[in-house]
């Protein structure tokens, strides 16, 4: 399988890669989240198992289960460090605590590394035996409600090390902090290359015409996501150009707001027969890579964002993405060289003509973006620094830099 990246990604991360596996081979790596579907984080891990796997390591993913209550909380939470204000009281931390300790005792926690992804299961720590425990942090925490970080980083500092996808979101911490950034597979069936036909039959399927122009985003339905605001961005376009908007999300199990925010956005989009807005099954990858191929724009105008997939899966198929200047976006568009970053809906508004009116332009941007991602964020790059990681965890060495 390694063998199949080649050619595709630089060769560069393949050969540490491989170098890195001969070293960890025959040694366990255990991840662990909180859905296996929906979201960036199952998106990675589907594909990051097999990967190590292949290098000889003894990977394992494993899900953490909770109740209604738990994922209520733990969406507030998740909520409260993406900036919103919530009340998270003693009791619901305690109840956070509490399914955690619960799935300890259900789960294996015997490995040499350890990767905790998220707050959903970051109590876990309590209940380590040996090897390296490494608490990943995927969201935006650029400006988290104080209490509420204060209260998660207690089980964050216990860690050997953490994880950040961007610098700006590292904190002050009483344990190593590490950035790296998320990355998508390029032989995944969500990016793979796909033919004519399976483009026209995906459009064909939803009903989308091939003819006009399409701007697609595609996200779970989260207000951070901001669905509206793309819809009224759509609105001021069409009023000069002709297109359609194509707004495509699934339920994730972990997020029990989707099912609200749908319907606000159903209503919003009303009976606009320009306006799709799609509601896909889990695991509906090529589907989702038919839309991003067939679009001619693709937006992520997102509120707050720990680094946006999306954004990297659409430059991958060569489209401009137009993205909200926030959290892991500006890592990934260059601003006017494959895409653009925006801080409103009519600056997106304006970047969506310029990008429909100059197709030159917009086709130019998405071979640059093609090239950056190949560089930077596919995912034998993140496999090679998860390993890295690991192997510099047991082979620690003096600080040269002061951060
Ligand atoms: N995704 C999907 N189906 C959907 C919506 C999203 O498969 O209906 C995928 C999307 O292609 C991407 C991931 O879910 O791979 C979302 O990751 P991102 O980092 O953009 O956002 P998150 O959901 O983690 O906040």
């Amino acid at each position: 399988m390694m063998r199949e990246y080649s050619g595709i990604a630089p060769r560069g991360d393949l050969q540490l890669l491989q170098r890195l596996g001969d070293k960890l081979k025959g040694r366990s790596f255990l991840h662990i989240n909180s859905t296996r579907a929906g979201g960036g984080v199952a998106e990675i891990l589907q594909r990051m198992i097999p990967i190590m796997k292949e290098l000889g390591i003894e990977a394992r993913w494993e899900v953490i289960e909770g109740d209604e209550r738990f994922f209520d909380i733990t969406k507030k939470i998740h909520n409260a460090l993406q900036g919103n204000r919530e009340q998270i009281s003693r009791e619901m931390w305690e109840y956070h605590y509490e399914v955690n300790r619960r799935n300890s005792e259900r789960l294996d926690l015997d490995a040499d590394a350890v990767l905790i992804h998220d707050p959903q299961p970051a109590p876990l720590i309590d209940f380590r035996k040996d090897g390296r425990w490494i608490w990943r942090c995927h969201i935006d925490v650029s400006d988290p409600m104080p209490e509420v970080w204060n209260s998660l980083r207690r089980h964050c500092e216990r860690y050997d090390a953490a994880v950040f996808s961007v610098a700006g979101f590292a904190r002050a911490m009483g344990t190593e902090e590490f950035i790296i950034p998320p990355s998508i597979d390029p032989l995944s069936e969500k990016n793979m290359e796909l033919g004519k036909d399976d483009v026209s039959y995906a459009l064909q399927k939803f009903a989308i015409s091939p003819e006009r122009p399409i701007i697609l985003q595609v996200s779970r339905f989260d207000r951070f996501k901001d669905p509206v605001g793309v819809i009224r961005a759509f609105r001021m376009v069409r009023k000069y150009n002709d297109c359609q908007l194509v707004l495509a999300g699934s339920r994730a199990t972990d997020d029990p707001e989707g099912e609200a925010v749908l319907k606000e956005v159903m209503e919003y989009a009303a009976d606009d027969p320009d306006v799709y807005v799609l509601l896909l099954p889990p695991f509906s990858d090529r589907d989702i890579n038919a839309l991003q191929r067939a679009a001619t724009v693709v937006l992520q105008k997102s509120l707050k964002e720990g680094f946006g997939l999306t954004v990297s899966e659409a430059m991958w198929k060569g489209k401009p993405v137009i993205g909200g200047a926030v959290g892991g976006i500006p890592l990934q568009i260059l601003h006017g060289a494959t895409g653009f970053l925006v801080h409103s809906i009519e600056g997106a508004a304006f970047r969506i003509r310029q990008c429909l009116n100059n197709p030159d332009m917009a086709s130019r941007m998405g071979e640059a973006g093609r090239k950056y991602v190949r560089n930077n964020f596919l995912i034998t790059r993140q496999a090679r620094d998860y390993l890295s990681l690991w192997y510099s965890l047991e082979h620690p060495g003096s600080t040269l830099l002061k951060l």
